[in-house]
């Protein structure tokens, strides 16, 4: 069942990302155009026919195939190792494309305890709707992933580092786990991108992507993509064909033009995250900094094993608890209070009363969010600006 994706991750990330392009048009253009069509012509009604008995490749219509959502594909699936892939709409449609056509009633999957709050509503409104039950684990904690398969289980749905706590899955023993039990390994790789984590190189047979964040990495649109083998994704795909998902072509357009400096900038999100964790670390009103690359993380071996670089997220527990946190994010006047993340621009949230309000106290406490955390998704400002800007608002609390 666990089909493996037969393609290694490219090694040369920038020329890939950059010189994967679709074919030019007569114009002889240098940069891909954007093609608003929502259908294509056929030749002859001979080309219809075969197009429509699948004994031909080639596009039809804009919510199956265009051109630019083929070469956001095209390059995200060189980029993760993947053999073939689908672009939608949102993150969120790529999370429940992944979950719905390759689950059924009856099946069963493992997850992250740790995992975004839309994907969390995924599996507790609609799919229990449907028998399809879930047993959520510390995502730290290898053990806990083994005890949980039962003989039903058929995905371990996996994010790593995760939201807001920045614990880290290990990528090789759940691959190996995955291969030994016949599971799909489903890694939504958002957090880190390509540039710094490929699932695919430790047995993942899945990668979803919300393109919202770091991928498209300037606020600017939603976007989102399943990868895997073939087999797989053919399922997907039949999944999002029917059912409508697709993302737009200015979309799709814009995301392929994101790849093409997504190395450059995850770099510099990194060197500032890293830059402004230490110096969180050396604040008296900050009592705990939480970065992967740091010495003090409990699993930053395992970061360094599995990631390039740390990522663009920092947490740090601010000191007087949630009126803290609060009045740190209303004391900052250049970092944006915004629950969105990998952008250009800093953001700071306060997970406790915003994203993860809708917790209990006792489940926030489960996933490591305490009332003084704060989520800083490091931007591509000048450092010393963003640390003034903290340093500002950290003498408010
Ligand atoms: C934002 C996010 C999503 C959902 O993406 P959208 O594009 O907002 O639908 C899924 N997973 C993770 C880890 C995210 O951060």
């Amino acid at each position: 069942m666990s089909e493996q994706n037969e393609r290694r991750p490219a090694a040369n990330f920038e020329t890939v990302s950059i010189r994967t392009q679709t074919e030019r048009s007569l114009h002889r253009e240098h940069s891909a155009p954007m093609f608003l069509t929502s259908s294509f012509v056929f030749n002859n009604a001979e080309q219809a026919r075969a197009l429509f008995a699948e004994e031909e490749e080639g596009l039809v219509y804009s919510r199956y195939g265009n051109p630019n959502v083929d070469e956001f594909v095209q390059k995200l699936c060189l980029l993760e190792g993947c053999e073939d892939g689908i672009a939608t709409a949102t993150g969120m449609a790529a999370v429940f494309a992944g979950l719905a056509a390759l689950l059924s009633t009856g099946d069963h999957l493992v997850a992250s305890r740790a995992i975004f709050g839309s994907t969390h509503a995924v599996l507790t409104t609609v799919l229990n709707r449907w028998g399809i039950e879930h047993t959520y684990v510390d995502p730290a904690d290898n053990e806990q992933w083994r005890r949980a398969i039962t003989p039903r289980t058929r995905m371990l749905f996996v994010e790593t580092p995760s939201n807001p706590g920045l614990a880290l899955v290990d990528l090789e023993y759940l691959g190996r786990l995955a291969a030994e039990r016949d599971l799909i390994l489903n890694v939504d790789n958002c957090f880190a991108t390509p540039y710094l984590q490929t699932p695919t190189s430790w047995g993942a047979q899945l990668v979803t992507h919300s393109a919202t964040k770091f991928i498209d990495g300037q606020g600017r649109v939603l976007g989102g993509a399943v990868l895997g083998p073939a087999e797989l994704i053919g399922k997907v795909r039949s999944f999002a064909r029917a059912t409508g998902p697709a993302i737009s072509a200015f979309n799709a357009w814009l995301l392929s033009k994101s790849l093409e400096t997504l190395a450059v900038r995850m770099e510099r999100h990194c060197a500032n995250a890293l830059a402004l964790a230490r110096h969180l670390q050396q604040h008296p009103k900050i009592s705990e900094v939480r970065y992967p690359f740091l010495e003090s993380h409990p699993q930053r071996e395992l970061a360094q094993k599995q990631m390039r670089l740390g990522g663009g997220l920092v947490t740090c527990e601010v000191q007087g608890g949630r009126e803290g946190g609060m009045r740190f994010l209303d004391g900052l006047q250049m970092i944006s209070r915004s629950s969105n993340l990998g952008d250009t621009r800093s953001i700071a949230t306060h997970p406790a009363t915003t994203t993860h309000s809708k917790l209990t106290e006792e489940e926030r406490r489960a996933v490591a969010i305490t009332p003084g955390l704060v989520r800083i998704s490091v931007g591509l400002e000048t450092i010393s600006d963003i640390m003034a800007d903290v340093d500002r608002a950290l003498e408010q609390v």
